[in-house]
């Protein structure tokens, strides 16, 4: 077998991006020859890649050349013309990495409401010395304490992803 595609976290942001590597090909005869999945996944669905949103998926083709890519999409590559479909990736599987995503990303924002929130209550209520204080604390606890624990249950959760490998098409 090839090189495996990997799910990895990326960025402080906690945004994923997935690396779909193909297996490496077995010789003129030895390509396994199965139903693709774009033909199987595309029947009866919605068209490929409006409705889906989510991490960019990082597809390195068999000549090096690299492309991200939504889900739902096809790429040629312009070096070597093998064509790459990201619908090989199961829906389901997909759908699971984009739910992860939303959900680390709900942290942070969820946070910075709350001390929005906790600004506008001091404001009203005129103590200032809280006010003052919030901000550098808030700040404080998000880097030194919660934005570490954050980093390392999200990269946990995005190694635990299933893995994939593409094939491609064409020549
Ligand atoms: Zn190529």
């Amino acid at each position: 077998m090839g090189k495996r595609a990997r799910a990895r976290a990326a960025g402080a942001d906690g945004s994923a991006e997935l690396d779909a590597a193909p297996a490496r090909p077995r010789g003129r005869f030895g390509r396994p020859k199965r139903t693709p999945w774009s033909e199987r996944e595309r029947l009866g669905h919605e068209a490929p890649g409006t409705v889906l949103r989510g991490p960019p998926i990082a597809v390195t083709c068999e000549c090096g050349e690299k492309r991200d890519l939504k889900y739902g999409d096809r790429w040629t590559c312009e070096t070597c013309g093998r064509i790459w479909d990201t619908e090989q990736i199961p829906k389901a599987d997909y759908e699971h990495i984009r739910k992860t995503q939303f959900k680390f990303r709900l942290l942070p924002i969820g946070l910075g409401l709350l001390t929005l929130s906790m600004a506008i209550f001091f404001t009203l209520t005129g103590n200032l010395f809280s006010m003052f204080l919030l901000l550098p604390v808030a700040l404080m606890a998000w880097f030194m304490i919660v934005r570490p624990l954050h980093r390392k249950a999200y990269r946990k959760a995005i190694a635990d992803l299933p893995r994939w490998e593409l094939r491609p098409q064409g020549p």
